[in-house]
């Protein structure tokens, strides 16, 4: 049977495990996390499809399960499953995408590796994407594409369905043409892009980026600019939009743009946070501190996440200010999520040097005043941490959005702790009682953590109450809600079936 939604994305939307010899498909994500999100859409259509792919060494083994049929919580839907070899992988994956485009897209042109790209190999794999969305999709079907990685995927689709709805959503940011221009294939991506219903930012800048560079390559009309939401444009930081373009023409197609900040599912971290094993854990993490104060930092080991940058702020508070050597400690939680590449391997090497730079330092056999994490922590128990934190200290250099910021506030019930938020992280432009900071400022980063641990109870509670407002209004249900409009008609806003 046709699909009336298929969602295309790079992973597949569970884990399978191996129990008695039988394969079992379970949650692979924190709860939390947007795959969720995602699936409970299917709980709206009569039929979901979700294409992604998986390693085959021998893609022609007749016994490798190319579609799966999932019945779970979110309905009934199959996963198409695109056999992938190793050297695909590696090509697609970790060297097209995480080599080339991701540096580019958060502003590293230093670290962008543009030789050793094989592009046949990239459109190859978005080929093969488009035609297993293709082949699922039924008349008039949406077909929803996540992310870089799959950025020729609607262009393929376009020539194969001119009938499908297509919405891409990025999940990252968009950088402005003088970066975006760095890519070789600059205008093969963005001609793509442009033959989509609708194209996803988290946040209004990311949009206007894409125009600028979309302007600066092809003929490409303006068509609607709307002013933007006050919510949705903290006055502090110098990073927001006014206006942002919400409609350009190219071909005679009208490209729907849409900016929609994803949130976190509020109500299942509040439930969380409220439960008596956090109480548990929190009790425990307080009585290990004592009367230390906490600031809590966590993060994926990524050169765009800061965290060298945060452990030097920290080293140079430790420095600056004697009266807080035995009096706080960091815990800095940094999860290394893309193994064998050598740029993540490095920043691990120089985390763990300095972590251990400081440690050493400034250390005595009772106090340690880094606590370097480079496990994931799981999410139920960062929740306890969350809120033994006194201060969550999120500084990356660029960031699409930042959940953790999200998370830490949500996860707050009683109220109290300070967010201290790099103006690079998408979520800074809702984000306006956090203590912004430009992370690319020794004095900036140096102010805002100092101001964050001696900010007065009455302001940190002011504060804190107007970021959970923010974090709660614009849940993760309000940014489904924002995509169905977008979606229209073909998926219908019907309950999700959990
Ligand atoms: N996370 C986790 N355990 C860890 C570190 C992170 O569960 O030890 C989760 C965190 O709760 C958040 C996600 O990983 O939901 C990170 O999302 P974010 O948008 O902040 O960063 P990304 O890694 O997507 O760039």
């Amino acid at each position: 049977m046709p699909s009336n939604l298929v969602i295309v994305y790079h992973r597949q939307p569970y884990e399978e495990v191996e129990i008695d010899g039988k394969i079992e498909f379970r949650e692979n994500r924190s709860p939390n996390g947007i795959v969720p999100t995602l699936k409970s859409f299917f709980g709206r259509v009569d039929k979901g499809a979700w294409i992604a792919w998986k390693h085959a060494d021998d893609p022609s083994n007749p016994d490798f399960e190319r579609v799966v049929e999932i019945d779970d919580q979110y309905g009934h839907y199959t996963v198409s499953r695109l056999p992938l070899t190793p050297e695909q992988v590696t090509s697609f994956y970790h060297v097209s995408s995480k080599e080339a485009f991701w540096p580019i897209l958060h502003g590293f042109k230093e670290r962008y590796n543009y030789d050793p790209v094989d592009w046949p190999t990239f459109r190859e794999v978005n080929w093969a994407f488009a035609e297993a969305a293709a082949a699922e999709a039924a008349e008039g079907a949406v077909v929803w594409i996540h992310d870089y990685n799959l950025w020729l995927v609607p262009g393929y689709l376009r020539t194969l369905r001119p009938d499908v709805k297509i919405s891409f959503f990025h999940h990252t940011p968009f950088p402005n043409a003088d970066l975006f221009n760095v890519l070789p294939w600059r205008k093969e991506i963005l001609e793509s892009l442009l033959t989509c219903d609708v194209v996803g930012f988290h946040i209004p800048r990311y949009a206007n980026n894409f125009v600028s560079a979309a302007r600066s390559l092809l003929e490409v009309e303006t068509l609607k600019r709307e002013k933007v939401s006050a919510e949705f444009s903290a006055e502090t930081t110098a990073l927001s939009e006014q206006s942002v373009v919400t409609e350009i023409g190219y071909q005679g197609r009208v490209v729907r743009l849409q900016a929609s900040p994803v949130g976190v599912d509020a109500g299942y971290i509040g439930k969380v946070a409220a439960s008596d094993e956090t109480a548990e854990r929190l009790a425990r993490i307080r009585q290990q501190m004592r009367d230390r104060r906490l600031i809590l930092s966590v993060g994926r080991t990524d050169y765009t996440k800061g965290g060298i940058e945060q452990l030097q702020s920290f080293e140079r508070l430790l420095e600056a200010r004697p009266d807080l050597r035995g009096k706080v400690r960091l815990m800095h939680v940094s999860v290394a999520a893309n193994a064998n590449m050598t740029a993540y391997e490095e920043i691990q090497r120089d985390l763990e040097a300095l972590a251990g730079k400081i440690n050493g330092r400034f250390g005595s056999f009772d106090w340690q005043p880094v606590a370097l994490i480079s496990r994931p922590v799981p999410f139920t128990e960062l929740v306890a941490y969350y809120q033994a934190a006194d201060v969550a200290w999120i500084t990356p250099l660029a960031d699409g959005m930042n959940l953790v910021c999200k998370e830490f506030c949500a996860a707050r019930g009683d109220g109290d702790g300070v967010l201290v938020l790099s103006e690079f992280a998408g979520a800074a432009v809702e984000l306006a009682s956090a203590v912004h900071t430009n992370p690319f400022s020794h004095k900036s980063m140096d102010t805002a953590i100092q101001y964050a641990l001696a900010m007065p109870e009455e302001e940190r509670r002011g504060r804190m109450k107007a970021n959970r407002e923010s974090v709660r209004r614009r849940d993760v249900r309000f940014w489904a809600d924002d995509q169905m409009q977008a979606f229209g008609d073909e998926v219908q806003p019907r309950e999700p079936a959990t």
